[in-house]
């Protein structure tokens, strides 16, 4: 596969709404040629699915993050199983768990994590996972319910790299990796390429040259360069494989 797939990205916020169409064209013209767009609550998931159904690139999930966790209301969970019904749905998330911030309490955050990957378990749908300083917690319970999906933005050590694909999950790394301080170019040399995906994460995480400003899907091949630079491998195989590995995972892409 000769385009790229940005993986993870939030283009539903204000910053985007004065240039959106030009944003996911930019894409287009960098090579990346699918964006799917991640909800984070009840609220982001419609957005999301509204974008999706505007630009035939865009797919999109729908689900509760972890610092969202708390303002979930009764019936949250069937409102996100109707809207997985769209066809442009591709996956539930982002859910997991974030004991940084903690803006839930973890019992919270472990209750709609499970509540989540049940359902993707049900409607054999893949999850989106966020982690943060949670490694234990969101080890136990992936161990436990074996959910299939992708541990999004990883920033983790080789240990846990280790751990997850093991379970079968994969991984997708951010522009972080191009970071000066980024120390774990080991998990990036280590892990097989069939395990790995890219994301932008936009509006977050720019990669460098762009670190601070407003991030942007046409990104994500600035990432697919530097994990090429430190496998030492051609960009194409990079571009290749980690594009069929989201086909495989997201099944609903097209
Ligand atoms: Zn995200």
């Amino acid at each position: 596969m000769k385009f790229l797939v940005d993986t993870h990205s939030h283009i539903y916020y204000d910053k985007y709404k004065d240039d959106l169409s030009k944003v996911i064209n930019d894409a287009e013209d960098s090579e990346i040629k699918r964006i799917i767009c991640v909800g984070t609550d009840i609220e982001t998931s419609y957005r999301s699915i509204e974008i999706a159904s505007q630009y035939k690139n865009v797919f999109c999930t729908v689900g509760c993050h972890p610092h969202d966790a708390s303002k979930m209301e009764d019936g949250y969970l069937n409102e996100i199983a109707e809207m997985c019904k769209h066809d442009k749905v591709v996956a539930i998330g982002e859910t997991g768990l974030d004991y940084f911030y903690n803006h839930s309490s973890k019992s919270t955050q472990k209750k709609i994590f499970i509540d989540q990957i049940e359902l993707s378990k049900e409607l054999k749908l893949p999850i989106v996972i966020h982690n943060r300083e949670s490694d234990k917690d969101l080890l136990e319970i992936l161990n436990r319910y074996k959910p299939k999906g992708v541990i999004h933005c990883f920033s983790g050590n080789l240990k846990m790299a280790q751990e997850v694909t093991k379970l079968g999950l994969l991984i997708s790394f951010t522009g972080i990796i191009t970071f000066k301080n980024f120390n774990h170019k080991d998990v990036i040399k280590e892990i097989n390429l069939n395990n790995i995906m890219l994301e932008t994460d936009s509006p977050y995480l720019s990669p460098i040259p762009f670190r601070g400003k407003r991030n942007e899907p046409k990104n994500v091949k600035i990432i697919a360069e530097k994990i090429a630079e430190i496998k030492d491998l051609p960009i194409q195989e990079i571009i290749n494989q980690t594009t069929k590995n989201a086909f495989k995972l997201f099944h609903r892409l097209r």
